[in-house]
């Protein structure tokens, strides 16, 4: 591989950077897909009785893909890219690749809330890969993580009012996860979504 300033920074503070930058293109093409599977379930719920999810899965779907452009900068910045195609990629992505053809709002809010869940989980990990290492990553995720989790409690509210079982973590657990991370490390500006 070239230099790469980046890269030799990261890595000087003892990051595996092979390892961060594939869960970064991961990241990436998990959140491209999810835009793309959301403009499905947008479409599935069309005309159905789910004007409110429908409503929220908009506005999800427009944040992933902010979230998926705001990581392409970074990827490069340490030197990676993304694939030449991303065919393969984009079916093996998460819970939202088991969408049904046709689905209602019990059958779809479960499988949105995973995703969510999923996307949550992910920013985590590279919160705790790149913490006291490499602030402007850290501090990227922890704001995309920081809207996962707005996502996953909106989802959860909606399986409170009665459209399916509840499950998964409450939001206390899901605000206690935060505190544990931490907070953004100043001085490096990152746009928030
Ligand atoms: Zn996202």
């Amino acid at each position: 591989m070239a230099k790469c300033v980046g890269r030799e920074l990261v890595e000087a503070k003892g990051v595996d950077v092979d390892r961060l930058l594939n869960a970064l293109v991961e990241r990436a093409l998990a959140e491209l897909g999810n835009y793309y599977y959301f403009t499905l379930v947008r479409i599935h719920l069309l005309g159905v009785d789910g004007e409110a999810l429908r409503r929220i899965i908009e506005q999800v779907r427009e944040q992933d893909r902010h979230h998926f452009e705001m990581l392409v900068p970074r990827i490069y910045e340490l030197g990676g890219r993304l694939p030449e195609t991303v065919e393969q990629e984009l079916g093996a992505l998460g819970a939202l690749r088991v969408l049904p053809a046709e689905a209602d709002v019990p059958s779809i809010l479960p499988i949105v809330l995973r995703a969510a869940e999923e996307s949550v989980h992910a920013y985590t990990d590279l919160c705790m890969m790149t913490a006291g290492k490499d602030r402007h990553t850290y501090n990227l995720a922890l704001a995309i993580r920081r809207d996962e989790i707005q996502h996953q409690v909106r989802f959860l509210e909606m399986l409170g009012r009665g459209a399916a079982e509840p499950r998964l973590q409450t939001s206390a657990d899901i605000l206690l996860s935060v505190a544990q991370i931490g907070p953004p490390i100043p001085s490096v500006g990152i746009a928030r979504a």
